[in-house]
């Protein structure tokens, strides 16, 4: 069976948990899968949180999820097993082989402890063994405490003990042999240093007993050892996700989660092993508002394609609904334009049945033509065979489909009753395609037909070619334009009488 979300949080923690309230508060279909077994589960209070000291991190869990589901959130238990790329989202596997579909997802399945073989460790552990002087040294400050060190870091942290208690003894077999400095630095604050290793850890009344290699025993109220951080993400080998260069290469993120896939966020411990409940909450918060915010582009995206698939269509439509649409000559101010023009290479952007690309051929250029209508393409290439010169038309929107460069790009009455056509947009993309010193022509309805000044109210105004070019914004260091008015074509209205028609002409040369 397979479920679809907008997005599926891996991970249930502190970091899960707000990255699924800014999903929900944002109406996205979430889902939280989680294994339930956050990494400080092992203690029964929470310190440095603010607004919820000595709360049980369990409770805090409960009210997070609370609050998601109240925004539609769906958590279930489970692990994650595997995860797959599906390009346009991501299927997640889970251990009992139900299958969810995500447009992202975000891994927030925080990280373990990995501690040195030490018998009786793993059962004091965030109790009376301790991993951060912040969340739990004030609970045992003044008392007489130990630091038994995993790495060179281990110096750091026992000066930060140190700040809680004037007794504190290291236990440095675990560190890298300590050198005159950092043993100078310790004793000249008090703290002693036992060489030999730690051979155990015991229970006393709420005491430690700490056994050394050197047959030494020692009561203390609490020791602080830091864990190495595992980060187990098997389930995501396939997406070779980057990581930091710190220990526990956690994932590598930006402010907002992203990791170095497009639909893979994360957060939490599995970005920053070093970080506490709030800086996993942030961190959460932040991933959400992130996939939220990609959702969202990718949702306008999908929009504004429907949206032109759509008009295309109705293109295709306007040309098959006639056997011809357009006279098959070119226009002609384009003409009276082009004539003086060297030829080289050219493109007409929205090329219809050809009159203008053939044109071109046969003064010589080596032309295009592309045009979103199938049927005008086919007619257009029909009409470069009937009068014998070589062109080419391919279907396509814009310039989008063709690649290169081009002496003349030329806009030929790029024009839609409909109000949300890009015409500028298409426009700006077509001055991309000029070569240097080639020129980019817009020839354009500069007012309506005099026979059709009833237009639509919601028509796009026809604007003046001063008006296109202030909108086309071209860089004036890039772009000089050659010409810039409006000029009289005579026609013939659809009634048989005569008329005029206001063509207005921009020419650009690019620089
Ligand atoms: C003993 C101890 C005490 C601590 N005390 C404090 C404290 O007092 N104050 C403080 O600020 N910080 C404290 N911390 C740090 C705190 O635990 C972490 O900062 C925090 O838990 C990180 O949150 P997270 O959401 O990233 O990961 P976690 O809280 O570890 O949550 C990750 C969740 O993901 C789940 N998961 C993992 N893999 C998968 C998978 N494949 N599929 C589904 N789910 C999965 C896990 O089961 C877990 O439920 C303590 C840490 C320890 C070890």
């Amino acid at each position: 069976m397979t479920n679809e979300w907008d997005a599926v949080i891996i991970g249930g923690g502190v970091a899960g948990l707000s990255a699924a309230q800014m999903l929900g508060r944002s109406r996205r279909r979430t889902l939280v899968i989680d294994a339930g077994e956050p990494r400080n589960r092992f203690a029964a209070h929470m310190h440095g949180v603010l607004g919820h000291d000595g709360m049980d991190p369990r409770a805090l869990l409960e009210r997070g999820r609370a609050e998601a589901r109240a925004y539609g959130v769906e958590i279930v238990e489970g692990a994650v097993a595997r995860l797959e790329d599906a390009g346009d989202g991501v299927l997640v596997h889970r251990a009992d082989g139900t299958i969810d579909t995500a447009r992202a997802v975000v891994i927030a399945a925080g990280i373990r402890d990995d501690l040195p073989d030490i018998p009786g460790l793993s059962d004091a552990w965030g109790r009376a063994a301790l991993h951060c002087p912040y969340c739990h040294g004030w609970e045992v400050a003044g008392g007489a405490l130990g630091v038994v060190m995993t790495s060179p870091a281990g110096i750091h942290q026992a000066q930060l003990v140190r700040q809680l208690s004037d007794r504190v003894t290291v236990f440095a077999a675990g560190g890298v042999p300590m050198g005159d400095d950092a043993m100078g630095r310790l004793a000249a604050r008090g703290v002693s240093v036992v060489a030999a290793a730690v051979v155990g850890v015991a229970p006393r009344g709420d005491r430690l007993v700490i056994a050394t290699a050197d047959g030494e025993e020692r009561v203390l109220d609490a020791i602080f050892i830091a864990g190495a951080p595992v980060l187990d993400l098997a389930f995501a080998d396939g997406f070779d996700l980057a990581r930091a260069d710190m220990p526990g290469a956690p994932l590598d993120v930006d402010l907002m989660g992203r990791t170095s896939h497009p639909r893979v966020f994360a957060a939490g411990n599995v970005t920053a092993p070093f970080g506490n409940v709030p800086v996993s909450m942030a961190s959460g918060s932040m991933a959400g508002a992130g996939v939220n915010a990609v959702l969202t582009e990718e949702d306008f995206d999908r929009a504004v394609a429907e949206r032109t698939a759509e008009r295309n269509a109705g293109w295709e439509e306007r040309y098959a609904a006639e056997d011809r649409f357009w006279s098959g000559r070119v226009n002609g101010s384009v003409a009276a334009v082009v004539a003086s023009f060297e030829p080289g290479t050219a493109l007409d952007v929205g090329s219809g049945e050809g009159g203008d690309v053939v044109w071109l051929a046969e003064q010589g250029w080596e032309a295009t033509g592309v045009d979103v209508s199938p049927t005008a393409v086919r007619r257009a290439t029909a009409l470069a065979a009937e009068r014998g010169v070589e062109a080419r038309f391919v279907v396509g929107d814009g310039v989008g489909s063709v690649v290169g460069e081009f002496d003349l790009v030329l806009a030929g009455f790029l024009h839609s009753w409909e109000p949300d056509f890009p015409r500028i947009g298409m426009l700006r993309a077509a001055a991309d395609r000029v070569a240097p010193g080639g020129r980019l022509l817009i020839v354009s309805h500069a007012a309506p037909p005099p026979w059709a000044r009833e237009v639509p109210d919601h028509a796009p105004a026809m604007r003046s070619p001063a008006e296109e070019r202030a909108l086309l914004d071209l860089d004036p260091a890039e772009w000089e334009v050659e010409l810039e008015e409006v000029r009289k074509r005579a026609v013939t209205a659809p009634d048989g009488s005569p008329a005029e028609l206001d063509d207005g002409i921009l020419l650009f040369r690019r620089r």
